[in-house]
């Protein structure tokens, strides 16, 4: 049972997305050699960018000189804090899960993880996953980013089927439609922060694409970059910055490509607690400002209080608060 702490704006005029079922079909094996990246490897040959999903930011957003919302963000109030409020999300979900279950086989033996889990997202929402170490929380995420796939049950993306596609269509909903970011940033070490927030825009698209539109790109990069408080960091590679500057770079790469959904595993595990709270700030005002759809896995309860709505998991299955 999900504890729903929290009613906010739902908004449902987001399209559907046919156009991910019109990809052609390639089932290849799936490399996750960086899971902050969709690997793909090739543009998706099919749709123009026009009909690309609706970006989080608009490019006049982008074109704002003027603008410092990187400050804005930083200093979002807190006070948006979790309500007792025991009213549900009634928007259409945005991400839909049902039944899910998921193990491993380890000696021979298949160990349950994720054991019947039924939940749901709605557009515009911030959610909290919590639970002990061990409990199936980043099973739960992968599962909702296409990283791996369910033994049993289903995950829906605005209503389309999406816990068994190929591993191309795949691709191409983490390319297009979700943003992830990680405990350890998974950022390329040779790469200076402006590449790093670059580096799903080169994977998407063709060589010939990424140059055509190279200046519009940078411009995005380096607004999302303002937006995290980074302008004055971006030739400085993964080495030079700190854990919380790396988390900020992993959050601009995650937005790069207008995602629909930030799903958030443990960002601030490895940050100390003040830079933790500036994180959590950061997605609280992404969430606000862009109206940016996010789920956030923790194991801490005051960080995870921060969200609209907490769902608690014990040894894979979903309790109430
Ligand atoms: P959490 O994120 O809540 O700490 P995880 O989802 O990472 O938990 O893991 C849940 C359980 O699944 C753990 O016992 C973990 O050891 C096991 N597990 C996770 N991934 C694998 C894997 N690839 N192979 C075998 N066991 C795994
Ligand atoms: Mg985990």
């Amino acid at each position: 049972m999900e504890r729903s702490l929290k009613k906010k704006r739902i908004d449902s005029s987001e399209p559907d997305l046919p156009q991910l079922f019109n990809l052609s079909e390639n089932d290849d094996v799936d490399t996750e050699d960086n899971p902050g990246l969709s690997n793909s490897g090739s543009r998706n040959p099919v749709l123009p960018d026009s009909e690309l999903i609706n970006p989080v930011l608009s490019d006049s957003e982008f074109s704002d000189p003027g603008a410092s919302a990187g400050d804005s963000l930083l200093t979002t109030s807190t006070s948006t804090k979790a309500s007792t409020s025991s009213l549900r999300h009634t928007g259409t979900a945005m991400i839909a899960v049902a039944n899910l279950h998921k193990g491993y086989v380890k000696a021979k033996k298949m160990i349950p993880v994720l054991r019947g889990i039924d939940m749901d997202v709605a557009q515009g929402e911030y959610l909290s996953i919590v639970g002990q170490s061990g409990s199936g929380k980043s099973t739960l995420l992968h599962l909702m980013g296409t990283l791996d796939v369910p033994d049993q049950g289903t995950i829906h993306f605005d209503g389309q089927r999406i816990d068994h596609l190929p591993s191309a269509k795949r691709d191409y909903l983490r390319n297009h439609c979700i943003g992830m970011i990680f405990q350890f940033y998974h950022l390329i070490p040779e790469m200076t922060t402006l590449e790093n927030v670059l580096a799903p825009i080169m994977i998407r698209d063709s060589i010939f694409d990424y140059f055509a539109h190279r200046r519009t790109y940078r411009q995005k990069a380096e607004h999302l970059l303002e937006l995290v408080g980074l302008t004055h960091r971006l030739k400085h590679r993964p080495s030079e910055l700190s854990g919380g500057e790396m988390q900020r770079v992993s959050i601009a790469r995650a937005l790069v490509g207008d995602p629909r959904i930030l799903l958030a595993d443990e960002p601030t595990g490895n940050l100390d607690s003040k830079t933790s709270r500036e994180i959590i700030k950061l997605l609280r005002g992404l969430n606000e400002t862009q109206k940016l759809t996010i789920v956030m896995v923790t194991h801490d309860l005051p960080q995870a209080q921060d969200a609209d709505r907490i769902i608690r998991l014990v040894d894979g299955q979903i309790v109430p608060e």
